[in-house]
Order: C-alpha cells, then structure tokens, then sequence
C-alpha cells in the first residue's frame, strides 16, 4: 500500500490539469491584452467562439494535454507498469480518436509510430530545426510522476527512472530540452504530490526542479542544447527572484510571453504557482496571461491539486468540467491499481 499519496491528491492533480486545460482552452495562443477585450477576465469555462482550432466546442471542454494525459494514465493503469511499448500504441490510438489542438512535433512523430516506426526513433525529425522545443512532453507526464511515488519518496531519482523518462520524452522530442523539460516536471509534480502544504517550500521545490532538470540519461552522449540551457537559466530566474511582488507584465517580458516552448512556458507556470501557491488565482492568472494558456494551465492546475488534493477547486469549476466522472474514474482506477487510498 501507498502511504505517501493520497488518493485525494491524484484525484486533484488529475482534476486541476483538466481544470487548468479547459479554462485556458479558448484563449490559447491569445496575447494577454487580447483576453481582456474578448472575455474580460477568465474565472469560469468560457464558450470557444471564433477561436481558430476549437470553435463550435463547449464551454469547458478540455484539449490534447489532458487527453494525452489520460492515454499515459490508461497505459499504467492496464500494464500496472512502466511499458514503452504500450505507452507508444495509447499515442496512436488518441491520434486516431482526435488530434485537436495537438502540437506538430507530436503528430508528426505519434504518425510516424503509426506507421510502424519504434518509439526508439519516432522522435528524431527530419527536419530538426527548431522541431521538438515545446512543452509537449511535460504537459502529458503527470501520471508517470504519480507512478514514481509508488517507488520511492524524497529520494533523487535513479539512474534507471531518469532513463525511462528520458525514453519516454524521446519517443516525441528528441531533444536535449524534451528530455530536460520532462525530468524537471516529474519532479515539480513528484515533489507537490508528497509534500503537504506545512511541508512544501519554494526554494525547496526549485532546488529539486532544477536538479532534476540537470540530470543525463545513459544512453545519449550529450544531450545538452540551447533551448535546455535556457531552461536550465529561466529555472534559475524563477529561484533567485521575489515573483509575489512582481507584476505579470513583467513576467511574460522575462519568460517570453509564456508561449509553448518548454523553455518559457515551465519557468512561467512555475513561477505562476509559486507566486500564488495558496489559492486557485494561481490557475486564473495564468490563463489570463495569455501565451500557451490551455498547457500552462493544466500544469499549474495539476500542481495545485497535487499539493492541496481535489477540495482546492470551486464547485463550478469541477462540476461543469466536461466529462468531468470519466477523469474521476481514471484518477480512481489508477489509485486503485497502485493502492493508493
Ligand atoms: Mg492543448
């Protein structure tokens, strides 16, 4: 049995990133000034009218993150397991359902999957310029962080998880910042869902994201790059700087209007949670900020309920949460495989 977790608190992290995701869902993309003239300010689901991917969609109706995440839970809850090869086929089986607002990195290399090709190369572009930066592999992993806590508690990761992790980035983002941006959120997640609130710090939680950022897997030489260099800098900023006193203006200029890129959208939402850690504001300023909303959302609204459990959110926003019992029923089945009560 688990005694670290609490099934309230996966229940909450699956919760929050589905909460996060949907609320920021209609003003993706969307620059902060223009979520003001359009919605004023986003504090309730909003219907996507005129957006460019999801118009006609219901208020509510969360994305790709969340799907994703759910494909990622699915895999752990059948095989009870970490299981590259069945994590690959959960990937096909959600493109095929829908690849509604999906990144192109990650349609491109999930179509290569289903085609045939090994999750060892699908991530490899053939054309790698620029390709394989966003935050697609953080925004999807939860569940293997929620895994992780069934192995250990408060102890650096092994060798062996830093491996899988860095695999399972790989099989979309083979990149130096896929890999990178996948074990600094393991940990921010990993850190929330066993730490309680008295017991969670930020300098803390930072010095374990940043470490975990820093570590190299087995089975590349090198995979060190710029966009994991700025990360690894950003990451720096959110630890040395006061981010409660300083306004959101000011931090959109430093992490670059918190757009999808793993190297500006983490250190935004990092900073976005820290800055107000005790309340669900934390989840509206960021969706209002504009940038990746509905990614940036989820992954402050996952470490919002990771930290406080699912009683962190108003009833509005968990009642009319589209297909909010099928998300309840996953965070349940998965807590009922790893005997988390
Ligand atoms: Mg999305």
């Amino acid at each position: 049995m688990n005694r670290i977790v609490s099934r309230d608190k996966i229940r909450g992290m699956f919760l929050g990133l589905a909460i996060g995701d949907a609320l920021g869902m209609p003003a993706e993309t969307l620059t902060r000034r223009e979520i003001q003239k359009r919605f004023g300010r986003i504090d309730k689901y909003i219907e996507p009218r005129g957006h460019k991917w999801f118009d006609g969609k219901p208020a509510g109706m969360w994305t790709d993150d969340t799907q994703l995440t759910l494909a990622v839970a699915d895999s752990f809850i059948d095989k009870g397991q970490f299981d590259m090869d069945d994590i690959a086929v959960r990937h096909v089986k959600a493109l095929k359902e829908s690849d509604l607002g999906w990144g192109s990195t990650t349609r491109e290399a999930v179509q290569r999957l289903s085609e045939g090709t090994h999750w060892n190369i699908s991530g490899y572009s053939t054309t790698p310029l620029g390709r394989g930066i966003g935050n697609g592999v953080a925004m999807k992993i939860a569940p293997l962080a929620a895994y992780l806590t069934t192995r250990y508690r408060n102890h650096e990761l092994s060798q062996p998880d830093v491996d899988d992790i860095s695999r399972f980035a790989f099989m979309t983002h083979s990149t130096g910042i896929g890999a990178a941006s996948a074990l600094a959120h393991i940990e921010a997640i990993y850190h929330c869902l066993t730490h309680t609130r008295r017991h969670f710090f930020d300098d803390e939680f930072l010095k374990a994201v940043i470490g975990a950022a820093k570590r190299h897997n087995t089975f590349t030489e090198d995979n060190s790059d710029s966009e994991r260099d700025k990360l690894l800098f950003q990451l720096g900023y959110v630890d040395r700087l006061d981010w409660s006193v300083i306004p959101v203006e000011a931090m959109l200029k430093v992490f670059n209007g918190g757009t999808s890129k793993a190297s500006s959208s983490l250190p935004f939402s990092y900073a976005m949670f820290l800055r107000n850690v005790d309340s669900i504001d934390a989840i509206y300023e960021t969706v209002n900020a504009g940038g990746d909303t509905d990614s940036n959302g989820a992954i402050v609204g996952s470490l919002l309920g990771a930290l406080y459990g699912e009683y962190i959110f108003p009833a509005h926003l968990v009642n009319e949460l589209w297909q909010k019992n099928h998300i309840l029923e996953i965070a349940d089945r998965f807590c009922a495989v790893f005997g988390i009560v």
